[in-house]
């Protein structure tokens, strides 16, 4: 994006002298856009990744249900390392969903009770905004309707983008905010919790989107799943003035002389490397 001090506009062209300008004119010339200038580049996600995020949806979404005082209000959820084409693939159609491209952001929303309906297709599970304290019957809800208002359900996936010198760490984090509330429904319908490890129980059948019509035939929903790898690392820093010492120099930024530094490998590492090699001969 960024040329010679020269920002264009992926979605016109136009160039700009600044972020800031061109941040300006999106705001101004594409608020509704819809356009991914990239959308090539993004693969078509198997459907195991898909369920394992919709999954990951509803599980959090469903772990910030409560039925006391202290459950309701604004909730925020958040997914690290959530795949961009997930998310794309997720919530493109819908009419409500946006690109923007200065930002990096894509974001979507739900309102009312049409919004909650919505939702039923696209996270392909009727019970994900709802929860039952099977001893006092006091269900912990996703509001999206009320006497008084409605209520919006916001998806939002952004980009991170982190450099060191060339080496680039990208990762996209998905937030979720909603409301909560919580209360005995009397003498309403409210659909039934499916029971717990019942052989008779499958995901509910709704109108789907292609993708998802796809998906139906195996899973049942007491199978629902999600699990997420994390890494920690642990280390101690320090900072002081180095005088008269041999410290190697950082590399200067931008010079066409920098490269990695080669060093002892693993094997793991030196694979790689023949591998590269041999892709190069052949
Ligand atoms: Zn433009």
């Amino acid at each position: 994006m960024k040329n010679e001090n020269k920002y264009n506009c992926l979605l016109c062209q136009q160039i700009f002298p600044s972020r800031n300008k061109l941040l300006i004119h999106e705001r101004n010339k594409h608020r509704n856009n819809k356009i991914i200038p990239h959308r090539i580049s993004l693969f078509l996600p198997s459907f195991e990744l898909v369920y394992q995020y919709q999954d990951a949806f509803i599980i959090l979404i469903k772990k910030k249900l409560g039925f006391s005082r202290h459950s309701i209000g604004s909730k925020k959820l958040s997914i690290c390392a959530f795949p961009e084409t997930v998310f794309v693939h997720l919530f493109e159609n819908e009419p409500t969903f946006r690109y923007s491209s200065v930002k990096q952001m894509h974001s979507c929303y739900f309102q009312g009770k049409m919004g909650e309906e919505r939702l039923k297709q696209i996270l392909n599970y009727e019970y994900w905004s709802s929860k039952q304290n099977p001893n006092t019957k006091t269900t912990g809800y996703v509001l999206f309707v009320n006497n008084e208002e409605t209520y919006t359900v916001k998806f939002n996936w952004s980009l991170l983008e982190l450099n060191e010198n060339k080496r680039n760490f990208q990762c996209g984090t998905v937030t979720c905010t909603f409301t909560t509330d919580s209360r005995e429904f009397i003498n309403e319908n409210i659909p039934p919790e499916p029971k717990k490890n019942s052989k008779k129980d499958y995901r509910p059948i709704l109108p789907r989107t292609p993708l998802q019509q796809l998906s139906l035939l195996e899973l049942n929903e007491n199978k629902r799943n999600f699990q997420c790898g994390t890494v920690t690392c642990t280390f101690t820093t320090d900072s002081r003035e180095f005088i008269n010492e041999n410290i190697p120099p950082e590399p200067k930024k931008n010079s066409k002389k920098d490269y990695r530094p080669i060093l002892p490998r693993t094997p793991l590492q030196q694979l790689y490397i023949n591998h590269i090699s041999i892709n190069k001969n052949s």
